[in-house]
């Protein structure tokens, strides 16, 4: 599952304050893992549509074991579902109560632990409200049907014991008008047509076990695009007319799923691996074989560069293991499938993209969850109080949970690490999962209890914050670190004990140094033969921190210039304490201009643009014309605080010329900013302008209303 979330960009060290609790979040209701009485095994769906009508009807077929003796009464989850009958293996009726949330199936007799029961409960709907919809025609989508039967929604289109800790296999059978395709989990059996009757018949059949919140069904005139993974069907099921688009959208699909088959050790489980756009999603939801995507997935080429959806593709491809293939035993557990997604999608990045585009990611990341933590709640990652099970669907369940990940994966070593996926992929296949059966997959291969990790980082809430000094000894040759854990410990967040790496750098050589820190207080001393360049703490950024570390402006300005990106990038921002000193605004419009990577650009001229000085105009200017649309946003907001009108002709050129549309937006904004009445024509021009998410209207509108208040 992937909640849409705008891609936010903001300051590297966030102003340390006190996590405010403005959500209290312990407040929430206590939630246990559900009890049940039975283990389904498998349910034949088979359903009619009509999709006029916004009707369906069927039946489930039932076959279930009792995990008691006496198992007289079954209940299932059922809403908005009405029950016609109920009958047993021989087609006899049987008994049965329907309340507003469930079905209480009377058997014929008592059955004892173990044995097989099977029964058919026979139902139709008229447009249910969640779970399964109805959409007509519109422009970005075709007459369709498509469910979201995550978290506990499959219980609104087939009764069924809907929670995720019980898997089962399925058959989908639907009956549809022959105009229309169906896709569904598993592998389609067969298709047959009834020419008297105008239909045709769907038979997917999922054959290996899984939850019913991954059951799926989309139906409607799609074009089907087939691509391929060897003899694995990858395929893409589109509005006809999205048809080019998805060609090169979906393209990497195939390679993404390649590289998860590697890197996990596992091979794709699936029968198929196919992925439908509904106007019903937000983000993504990885059902078995079959993800559904949002509309918004499909834009033209020049929308890539502000509005790409790959990490959501593959975040959702690797759903396919975290999350399917092994899943979350309660909604208490949500960061098993959504950490391990958010992670390997940082994964993705970092093997697509490369080093530097990886690690900004993982900045992105971490910075997601310090915004919550500070404007919102910090709570433990593994946390069994919610009201409903997409409370804990939060920027602690993705970003943080995968972040935490990565400095795992740095404490035990990348081989251990990856060894351990594997094990744990094999050793829980097709079952529900809780965290202690990772922590137990991570002892099984590494011999390592690594408990004291999971008790600060998954069940306590917040994260460390370092306040870091060092001095040059020069008799001595020496440098003594300090490292202070300032966190505020008043509300569970604990002291850790964590690793982290020390880089000096001097005019001769470079040293790195693992050290621990286990102590609110704790002092390093390292030898070397010179005054140092360059100290870092924590390099290779594997920990989730807050931080600061004082430094001279000679030091940040050889860090702007050698250090990796997010060192780069902060001491760009770091910089700003030293808007007075020549050299340093020297260093920091060099690497405006000169940086090879667009987020150290992009740092360098807001840190210039927060000093609002003339004598930068020139460079943000110039840095309207930067290869990185990002960059070019970053500066046309910069020019439009000025508020200078002689801009105008800039922004409106940008508007013409750029071919990004969110620096389109930007430049009409900063016309807002700056302009006056007799560019309001221009701007109603270009808000009928049409683009993803309608960004150009609503920068437009925005400019218009900013001009009317003057
Ligand atoms: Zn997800």
């Amino acid at each position: 599952m992937k909640k849409f979330v705008a891609i936010l960009s903001f300051l590297l060290s966030l102003f340390f304050v006190v996590p405010a609790q403005k959500v209290n979040v312990y407040e929430r209701p206590l939630q246990y893992e559900r009890s049940r009485d039975y283990d389904a095994k498998h349910y034949r769906i088979a359903l009619t549509f009509d999709l006029d009508k916004k009707y369906f009807e069927g039946e489930n077929r039932i076959t279930l074991t009792p995990l008691r003796d006496d198992f007289k009464e079954c209940l299932l989850d059922a809403e908005e579902l009405v029950v016609t009958a109920v009958t047993n293996s021989e087609n006899m009726p049987l008994q049965f109560t329907q309340t507003d949330k469930l079905i209480i199936v009377h058997l014929s007799k008592a059955y004892e632990y173990g044995e097989t029961v099977t029964f058919t409960v026979k139902y139709h709907a008229t447009d249910p409200k969640v779970g399964l919809f109805f959409d007509e025609e519109s422009p970005t989508n075709p007459i369709m049907v498509s469910t979201v039967s995550w978290p506990d929604r499959a219980r609104h289109w087939f009764p069924s014991y809907d929670f995720p800790h019980d898997k089962v296999t399925n058959e989908m059978i639907i009956t549809v008008k022959n105009k229309y395709k169906v896709l569904s989990n598993g592998k389609l059996v067969s298709v047959k047509e009834d020419k008297k009757n105008g239909t045709k018949t769907y038979h997917w059949s999922q054959e290996l076990p899984h939850s019913t919140y991954l059951f799926m069904l989309a139906i409607g005139p799609f074009a089907v695009i087939e691509d391929s993974l060897g003899s694995l069907p990858v395929t893409y099921w589109v509005y006809e007319k999205d048809v080019e688009d998805a060609k090169w959208i979906f393209k990497k699909t195939p390679h993404m799923i390649d590289y998860f088959n590697r890197l996990f050790g596992y091979e794709y489980p699936w029968a198929q691996y196919a992925q439908v756009t509904s106007p019903r999603m937000g983000g993504g939801a990885e059902n078995t074989a079959a993800t559904v995507l949002g509309q918004g997935v499909i834009h033209d080429k020049r929308a890539e560069q502000d509005f790409s959806w790959e990490r959501i593709i593959a975040h959702e491809v690797a759903h396919q293991w975290w999350g399917d293939l092994i899943t979350l035993r309660t909604w208490s557990q949500t960061w098993l499938n959504e950490s391990f997604g958010t992670y390997s999608d940082y994964l993705y990045t970092r093997h697509d993209k490369g080093e530097d585009e990886g690690a900004y990611d993982l900045l992105r990341k971490k910075n997601r969850y310090l915004q919550e933590a500070h404007t919102r709640y910090i709570r433990p990652v593994v946390f069994d109080r919610y009201n409903r099970p997409e409370d804990n669907f939060d920027s602690h369940t993705y970003p943080k949970g995968a972040a935490v990940l990565h400095m795992l994966r740095f404490v035990m070593g990348d081989k251990p690490f990856f060894r351990t996926l594997k094990h744990f992929l094999h050793k829980h296949e097709f079952q529900a999962v809780d965290t202690h059966d990772f922590m137990t997959a991570i002892k099984d291969v590494t011999g390592q209890n690594l408990d004291w990790f999971f008790e600060q980082f998954i069940f306590k809430p917040g994260h460390p914050f370092f306040k870091i000094s060092y001095t040059w000894d020069e008799q001595s040759q020496k440098i003594k670190l300090k490292v202070v854990q300032t966190q505020d410990t008043s509300q569970g967040i604990p002291i850790y004990t964590i690793p982290v790496i020390i880089g000096i750098t001097t005019p001769e050589k470079k040293i790195s140094e693992k050290v621990w820190i286990k102590h609110k207080e704790q002092a390093f001393e390292f030898s070397v033969d010179k005054k140092p360049l360059l100290v870092r703490f924590d390099e290779g950024n594997y920990l989730l921190k807050e931080w600061t570390f004082e430094k001279n402006m000679e030091e940040l300005l050889y860090q702007l210039k050698n250090d990796d990106v997010i060192g780069r990038s902060w001491a760009a921002s770091e910089l700003a304490e030293f808007q007075d000193d020549p050299m340093a605004m020297r260093g920091l419009k060099d690497r405006a201009q000169n940086d090879e990577f667009w987020a150290v650009r992009r740092s360098a001229i807001e840190t210039l643009g927060t000093l609002k000085k003339k004598e930068h105009l020139s460079l943000f200017k110039e840095t309207c014309e930067d290869k990185n649309s990002k960059v070019r946003v970053a500066a046309l907001g910069i020019l439009g605080n000025y508020e200078e009108p002689e801009l105008v002709s800039l922004f409106k050129k940008q508007f013409i010329e750029d071919d990004s549309y969110l620096a389109q937006a930007e430049a009409l904004r900063a016309i807002g900013k700056c302009g006056d009445r007799s560019h309001l024509s221009f701007l109603k021009e270009a808000a009928k302008m049409e683009s993803p998410r309608n960004v150009i209207k609503i920068a437009a509108d925005w400019a218009i209303k900013e001009i009317n208040k003057t």
